[in-house]
């Protein structure tokens, strides 16, 4: 299983590195990576679990995160309507996205980085990905296209950007002003790394 210790941290020049494609069939052990992000992931998020390795709580993690420079990430997150967005994605583009900017009030986190950070990140609105979805039933990969917008578009982003070596670090303003918060209150700061 994934733990912090097969983390990262900023510095590193796989996580400012654009990632490459990935080769399709997919190979056993990108498989076995796809089933090992969401599982931290999951994990994660499980209080008792996460206490037991150690691991701090997420909502998602990229390939480059685990020093692996291929185009894939995970995500498990629940909107605030309750819907869960739980998915292993590959080689996944961005079709369309949102003219609106949006942010998450106290700012992004990140399992790469250790320190507390000061400032916001600019997000889309809305994005269309296409990707290949990874099911765990068969093994298989399954096209999909898939709008997320709000809170969901934006761990999707982040995801997204660690794919082409963009840390949010590097997108920290004081303020925004364009911009929109993506919802109204900053609950579990520790819950929103991304
Ligand atoms: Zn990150």
């Amino acid at each position: 299983m994934l733990t912090m210790k097969n983390v990262i941290r900023e510095g590193h020049k796989t996580l400012e590195t654009v990632a490459k494609e990935v080769k399709l069939p997919l190979i056993q052990a990108d498989k076995k990576l796809l089933k090992d992000m969401l599982e931290y992931v999951i994990n994660s998020q499980d209080d008792e679990i996460a206490e037991k390795y150690d691991l701090r709580p997420a909502v998602g993690i990229a390939a480059p995160q685990v020093n692996v420079s291929k185009r894939m990430f995970a995500v498990h997150v629940t909107d605030f309507d309750g819907t869960l967005y739980s998915y292993a994605l590959v080689n996944p583009i961005i079709k369309a996205k949102g003219k609106d900017l949006i942010y998450v009030p106290g700012g992004e986190g990140c399992l790469s980085v250790d320190r507390k950070t000061e400032g916001l990140t600019p997000r889309y609105d809305w994005v269309l990905f296409e990707a290949l979805s990874y099911d765990f039933q068969t093994g298989e990969l399954f096209p999909i296209e898939l709008k997320v917008e709000g809170y969901v578009g934006i761990v999707f982003q982040h995801e997204f950007d660690h794919l082409n070596g963009i840390m949010y670090t590097s997108k920290l303003f004081p303020e925004l002003p364009q911009a929109k918060p993506a919802f109204e209150f900053v609950t579990a700061p520790e819950a929103e790394t991304i």
